[in-house]
């Protein structure tokens, strides 16, 4: 009972790891690598839900919520990364990101039941179901008061990918580099054409 440590949750939509790469390739080309840190291909993602730390005791619970709410949303999802922004705004960047862009409401869907699930299981998600959803991945971020150039802004980190499962990640510490987005389980979308 207890004594084991929480562990850094979030939900989130993994990048296939062939894309990560090439536009993580085209960011460090536009952006000087001694003012900025990047996230590593693999674990690249959009997040959906950050739950912070989750106690390990529930995280089966919250497996099932996930699958359970998961597979009501019909996949696959075609989606692509456009454009290029940073939060808070541009001119103050912490963090810089390419957007990502599906058919209407797609991805609200995603995160809809990415929430449900997580209410299912516990959580209280009512702060994250009023905040603004800006669908995102982040590429890079500034070391100290680092301002992204002018070849950021302009770079093209289009791309086109298919979801067909929304993740459960751990953010792991790492004592040298980025954290480690590690995948602890996929949740599949039901086959949108099974009912035709
Ligand atoms: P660090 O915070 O140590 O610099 P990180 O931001 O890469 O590292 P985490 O803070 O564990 O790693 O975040 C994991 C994912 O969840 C990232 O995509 C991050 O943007 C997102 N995230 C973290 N905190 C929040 C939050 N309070 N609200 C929304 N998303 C968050
Ligand atoms: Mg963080």
């Amino acid at each position: 009972m207890g004594g084991e440590r929480a562990r850094r949750l979030f939900t989130a939509v993994a990048i296939p790891g062939a894309l990560a790469e090439e536009v993580l390739g085209r960011v460090k080309a536009g952006v000087p690598e001694s003012g900025f840190r990047f996230p590593r291909p693999d674990g690249l993602h959009l997040t959906l839900h950050f739950l912070g730390d989750v106690e390990p005791g529930r995280i089966d619970a919250l497996c099932r919520a996930l699958e359970r709410s998961l597979v009501r949303i019909p996949g696959p999802v075609d989606a692509r990364l456009a454009g290029t922004g940073a939060f808070p705004r541009r001119g103050e960047e912490r963090v810089l990101w390419a957007g990502v862009e599906a058919r209407s409401g797609a991805l609200e869907d995603l995160l809809a039941a990415a929430l449900v699930g997580a209410e299912e299981a516990g959580f209280d998600v009512a702060e994250h179901r009023s905040r603004p959803f800006r669908p995102h991945v982040t590429v890079a971020r500034p070391r100290g008061a680092a301002r992204a150039p002018e070849t950021f802004w302009s770079l093209d980190l289009s791309g086109t990918f298919r979801v067909e499962a929304v993740t459960l990640f751990e953010s792991v510490p790492s004592e040298r580099g980025p954290n480690r987005y590690v995948a602890l389980r996929d949740f599949g979308l039901v086959r949108g054409d099974v009912e035709k």
